[in-house]
């Protein structure tokens, strides 16, 4: 025992100094957002992680430390540093912007861009439901309007707009789906129009790596300005024909949240206590879980105006299920090599990612066992 409590103190005293070193790695992050703050320099900048990545991976190899291990430890440091790097807020891309108003700034992703726009020096004023008596004084003299509300309200609100528009004026909104409010901009406003879709939600503790769909509408060049405030801000855009961003929404949103509300609503019928499942659950069952569980921690009409905003979901959702009859048809005839056929016949349509996937899918997994409590 002696013995082993000398080790353990040994490790304690080792683990303050890393403890040390980190705090004195979070004051030079601290001292590198200064900097990128002054000079107006993205958040993120991939080349040079993966540059420092390398060259610590490649380190740790020659002192017989697993090269995983510092690159998931440098990567989770790295997560905390660009949550950190906000505080000195973003440099104005564009100082000669005297006002933006966002439209529904009170709610979720509204409060997140008004908070990064007023870290960004500019000067915000919100326009919420309540406050239409009040719109001539808060849209007077605004450069950029900002469209935040729940999107059964959204062509509605952009056409309630029209009166307080001027053609120097630029009209922006951040709904989940793109061809119904981009052409009602277009519609109503004469001036410089995008549509944005920030794909995350109003959780996220940096928006360092957090991918914006932009649906360009009309007048890029007056909108440069926003697009590079974004960037600074650490988001990556794609761009995309609002259409075809709608269509892939349909897989990567509607049929998404149906299967998973589906789920949720098919287990809440079982006579199964979660706490019971938790505790027998393997980590890749408790990662489905709780992909299940967070979508009731959310908004229920966010969920469901992006399942009803086309018919086209409802035809994806209901051949969802003909592929579970399908599927169920298999073992109700006892048709095992059905099933194996059907399963090889997948395997090729997923080709290389279904090794790829399973490769990401073990760091997650693992990184979920580390947090297991229960
Ligand atoms: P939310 O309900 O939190 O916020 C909407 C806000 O709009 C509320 O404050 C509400 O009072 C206000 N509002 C409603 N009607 C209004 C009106 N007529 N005039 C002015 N304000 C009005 O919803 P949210 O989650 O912030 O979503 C807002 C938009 O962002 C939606 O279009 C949604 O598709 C999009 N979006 C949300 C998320 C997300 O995860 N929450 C992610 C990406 C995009």
């Amino acid at each position: 025992m002696d013995t082993l409590n000398k080790l353990r103190t040994q490790i304690d005293q080792v683990d303050r100094q890393l403890l040390q070193l980190l705090a004195q790695r979070l004051e030079l992050v601290k001292q590198v957002g200064e900097v990128k703050h002054q000079q107006g320099l993205p958040i993120y900048v991939p080349e040079r992680e993966a540059e420092m990545l390398n060259a610590r991976r490649a380190e740790a190899e020659t002192l017989g430390v697993s090269a995983d291990l510092i690159e998931d430890v440098l990567r989770r440091i790295m997560r905390e540093s660009y949550a950190r790097e906000n505080q000195f807020g973003f440099k104005t891309v564009n100082p000669a912007i005297k006002k933006i108003v966002i439209v529904g700034g009170g709610g979720k992703l509204g409060s997140l861009f008004a908070r990064y726009f007023t870290l960004s020096g500019y000067y915000v004023e919100i326009l919420e439901q309540q406050d239409w008596q009040s719109a001539d004084k808060i849209l007077n003299e605004t450069d950029a309007i900002v469209v935040s509300v729940p999107i059964a309200k959204t062509v509605e609100t952009i056409k309630r707009l029209k009166p307080y528009l001027t053609d120097n004026m630029l009209l922006v909104d951040l709904t989940s789906v793109k061809r119904a409010p981009l052409q009602a901009m277009l519609d109503v406003h004469a001036g410089a129009v995008l549509g944005l879709h920030p794909m995350f939600g109003p959780d996220i503790a940096s928006m360092a790596k957090q991918v914006i769909v932009r649906c360009d509408g009309r007048f890029e060049s007056r909108y440069q300005w926003l697009i590079t405030q974004i960037q600074i801000w650490g988001a990556k855009f794609y761009q995309v024909e609002a259409t075809e961003h709608d269509h892939s929404m349909t897989y990567v949103q509607a049929l998404r949240h149906f299967s998973t509300f589906a789920n949720g609503l098919h287990l809440s019928k079982q006579p199964v206590q979660l706490a019971n499942l938790l505790a027998l659950s393997s980590p890749i069952y408790r990662l489905e879980l709780a992909m299940i569980g967070r979508l009731f921690a959310q908004d229920a009409e966010l969920y469901a105006d992006i399942i009803l905003d086309k018919p086209e979901n409802l035809a994806v959702i209901e051949s969802l299920k003909q592929s579970y009859e399908e599927s169920l048809a298999f073992f109700t005839h006892g048709d095992k090599q059905a099933f194996i056929d059907s399963f090889e016949q997948v395997k090729q349509w997923f080709g290389e990612y279904s090794e790829q996937f399973l490769k990401e899918s073990r760091q997650l997994l693992q990184q979920a066992n580390d947090y297991r409590q229960i």
